[in-house]
């Protein structure tokens, strides 16, 4: 593990703009796409041992950037022209190198194009390369990568290397370190706000379907979700209106209508009621997080907001039901790769043989240990008591929920019951990790959208997030509520220091 060279492209104010400055620099000819790509791609040079991408493609990039000019000096503006972005790879990119973070899918190319990406790209932005990322997005600190772990770009006072959170941690630290102006993610179990909020950035996870799933490699299918990394609330709307959208080609995509996100920004908080959970105040949780989100309340108050305490009292089992339900979609939805249909083939004597061979060479401690939970659980002997167990608790759970949405319009809570840990600090147990997402699973077993703003510090100086959820299909409330306390936090990025 190396640390953080510094970057000498930090001294360019061009990567330090959010989406909305930037489409206004672009729109007065302040700077051109191309100018602003190489900006980006210069950073992605310096802070190459930051780890934050799995595959740069600064050729392709200067190509679309170089179309964006053209099309802005003819008037044809798109809605997100010019915008270089960082892309999970975990988003099938047509032609490029595809790995999901993983060996198992080395020399894969995908023939097609994801549905979110599609449309990022018909809204005219500029894609800078793939992500790193965890394993198959199985992880929280991006270390179960088969290309390395990221570096957060923020450092503790002890000047340790730390984890900028994960699985799309590559997408947050590009995001948060200047290596992309807003980048894709997805989020099964907190992927995008636990990252975001360990790097100081703000990070949505729509609905469930809101957002196609086509052509984003498959984790756990009812609960997997796009979203994105951004500098600030806004950004995330301007994305969403983008990435969001009905999809024929998944079955599970929403048939709705694609809100104006933007509108919404200045409409405050004023007569909302916002809901703050007694069971996610966990034992032993950091007092430096528990006054945050005593002040995010506050500052909501202030805003014309009514605070209540509200109870969602099947919370606890959130983290079991996920282990089970999550390792159970997993292990049938890794099983396609068996060394003949993509990437990596090791032989063997036999087809069994090479299986076998494929798999265990392929596949990371992380994911064969999630293959094995998941095809336990749902084995014969197994099933009721574990799998169909788990998916009646998650029935409990969405009803929670569905139950307090009747009294409250948007929920609070911190994001992370702990700011980022270094690196050679993290816990060695599966199950300490898989602790980071206790606050942000259940909106994923719910389906319901969060976003993670960041708020404050924590006592080692370390970015926090509170966390925002709405009701399903209602974004719009989180990024009224997203908005206000985004402005009362005044939260100053890794960027801006
Ligand atoms: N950290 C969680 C896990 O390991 C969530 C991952 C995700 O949201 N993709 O499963």
């Amino acid at each position: 593990m190396t640390s953080l060279a510094p970057n000498p492209a930090l001294k360019n104010d061009l990567i330090r703009l959010t989406l909305a400055e930037a489409k206004e620099g672009l729109r007065d000819k302040k700077f051109s796409s191309v100018e602003l790509t190489q900006a980006y791609l210069e950073s992605m040079k310096y802070y190459r041992n930051m780890n934050a991408y799995i595959l740069e493609t600064p050729e392709l990039a200067l190509e679309r950037a170089r179309e964006s000019d053209e099309r802005i000096a003819k008037g044809e503006t798109r809605p997100l022209e010019g915008m270089p972005l960082g892309i999970k790879d975990l988003f099938c990119t047509e032609g490029v190198q595809m790995t999901a973070g993983s060996h198992i899918l080395e020399g894969f190319k995908p023939g097609y194009e994801s549905t979110v990406t599609q449309n990022l790209k018909n809204a005219g932005t500029v894609f800078l390369g793939k992500t790193n990322m965890d394993e198959f997005a199985m992880g929280s600190a991006n270390i179960t990568s088969y290309f390395g772990n990221v570096i957060n770009p923020w450092k503790r006072a002890d000047g340790k290397d730390l984890t900028p959170g994960g699985s799309s941690g590559g997408s947050a630290a590009a995001v948060a370190g200047g290596l992309a102006l807003a980048a894709t993610a997805t989020d099964t179990g907190g992927s995008i706000r636990q990252p975001a909020a360990f790097s100081g950035i703000v990070g949505l996870k729509p609905t469930y379907g809101r957002c196609s799933r086509w052509g984003i490699v498959a984790f756990a299918s009812s609960l997997d979700q796009a979203g994105s990394m951004t500098r600030d609330v806004r950004d995330a709307a301007l994305m969403l209106a983008v990435m969001a959208g009905h999809d024929p080609k998944d079955s599970t995509s929403a048939p709705f209508e694609v809100p104006s996100f933007e509108k919404v920004l200045t409409q405050g908080v004023k007569g909302l009621k916002v809901g703050i959970p007694r069971e996610y105040r966990l034992d032993g949780m950091n007092e430096d997080i528990v006054n945050l989100w005593e002040k995010g309340a506050k500052w909501l108050k202030e805003a014309g907001a009514e605070i209540v305490e509200i109870s969602l009292p099947h919370t606890k089992y959130s983290l079991p039901t996920y282990y089970v339900l999550a390792p159970a979609e997993a292990s049938s939805n890794l099983a396609r790769y068996d060394g003949v249909r993509y990437g990596l083939r090791v032989p063997g004597k036999t087809l069994d043989e090479l299986y076998e061979n494929t798999r265990s060479e392929g596949f990371g401690t992380e994911v064969q240990r999630r293959i094995l939970i998941g095809t336990y659980v749902l084995s014969a002997g197994y099933y009721d008591a574990y799998y169909l167990k788990a998916q009646k608790v998650r029935a409990l759970i969405a009803r929670d929920f569905k139950l307090a949405f009747q009294n409250v319009d948007v929920i609070l809570t911190p994001t992370t019951p702990s700011a980022a840990f270094a690196l050679d600090e993290k816990p060695t147990d599966p199950v300490t990790m898989y602790l980071n997402d206790v606050l942000t699973v259940p909106a994923n077993l719910a389906g319901l959208p969060g976003i993670s703003i960041p708020a404050g510090l924590s006592n080692e100086g370390l970015p926090l997030g509170l966390q925002l959820i709405g009701p399903a299909f209602d974004e719009n409330v989180l990024f009224r509520a997203g908005r206000v306390l985004e402005e009362a936090a005044s939260f100053k990025s890794f960027l801006e220091r």
